[in-house]
């Protein structure tokens, strides 16, 4: 199952500032969509306003025609990755990876059977009984993966998965990353403030700046031709 993301004039504030500002976007189903921008522009609220983990205050959010920004993010069918990795330090990488899904009453045949062929695909196989203290930053990261990938959602967010990894580290998850999202049929974003990791990654970039986008297109269209100066100076487009 696969989404097809479509957003709708959404507007969000915090207080009297406006974050987001009347943006409208639409993510075709399995594609993978890079938000790439600077910090403080936008990504994680519009990422976050997807998981429902903020409110709309305008406009709609839907996925597959339905409207889910009024849905609880526990019916949304969509996962999410974050920076911190936010794993439970108590408990075993293979608890941590079943324990959304137990939480909703999967049966647990099933959930063990997805548990083992996640491990298999991040190859963190062999650390199924140990405790996220006693892994390295990447495999932690690895079960920050797992732990959605489990779930089968319509959608994956990703926000800054790679920013807490150092250099070597990074380049080898953006390729894993890169290969999973061919095993793995879903939509998928990915929010980065890096434009290589943009580049490497993404179907299509959005370009955002200043509660607004920049530009959205492939990653040659908004290298070769960027929309405005902003892009231009931002990607590192020839000039
Ligand atoms: P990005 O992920 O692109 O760095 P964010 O979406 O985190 O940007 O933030 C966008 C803007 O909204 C920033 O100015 C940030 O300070 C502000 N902001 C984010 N979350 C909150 C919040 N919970 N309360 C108030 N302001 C917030
Ligand atoms: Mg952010």
């Amino acid at each position: 199952m696969t989404a097809h993301i479509e957003i709708k004039d959404v507007v969000k504030r915090f207080g009297a500032a406006t974050v987001i500002d009347h943006l409208s976007l639409s993510i075709d189903p399995n594609e993978f969509m890079v938000f790439l921008g600077p910090s403080g522009c936008g990504k994680s609220t519009l990422l976050r306003m997807i998981a429902g983990l903020e409110s709309v205050d305008e406009g709609t959010i839907s996925i597959n025609g339905q409207r889910i920004d009024n849905l609880p993010p526990g019916q949304r069918d969509i996962a999410m990755v974050f920076q911190s990795y936010a794993l439970y330090p108590h408990m075993t990488v293979a608890d941590n990876m079943a324990f959304g899904l137990r939480n909703i009453g999967v049966a647990a045949d099933v959930i063990s059977a997805r548990v083992a062929e996640a491990g298999r695909m991040l190859e963190i196989g062999h650390l199924l009984e140990r405790k996220p203290g006693q892994l390295s930053g990447g495999q932690r990261q690895r079960v920050a993966i797992g732990r959605a990938i489990v779930k089968e959602p319509k959608a994956f967010l990703f926000d800054e998965p790679l920013s807490n990894l150092d250099a070597a580290l990074r380049v080898r998850t953006r390729v894993e990353l890169a290969q999973l999202r061919h095993r793995v049929k879903s939509t998928m974003i990915f929010v980065t403030h890096d434009q290589i990791e943009a580049m490497t990654l993404a179907d299509r970039i959005v370009v955002m700046n200043n509660r607004k986008i920049e530009q959205i297109g492939t990653p040659m269209e908004i290298y070769s031709r960027p929309a405005t100066r902003f892009v231009a100076t931002f990607v590192g487009s020839p000039t």
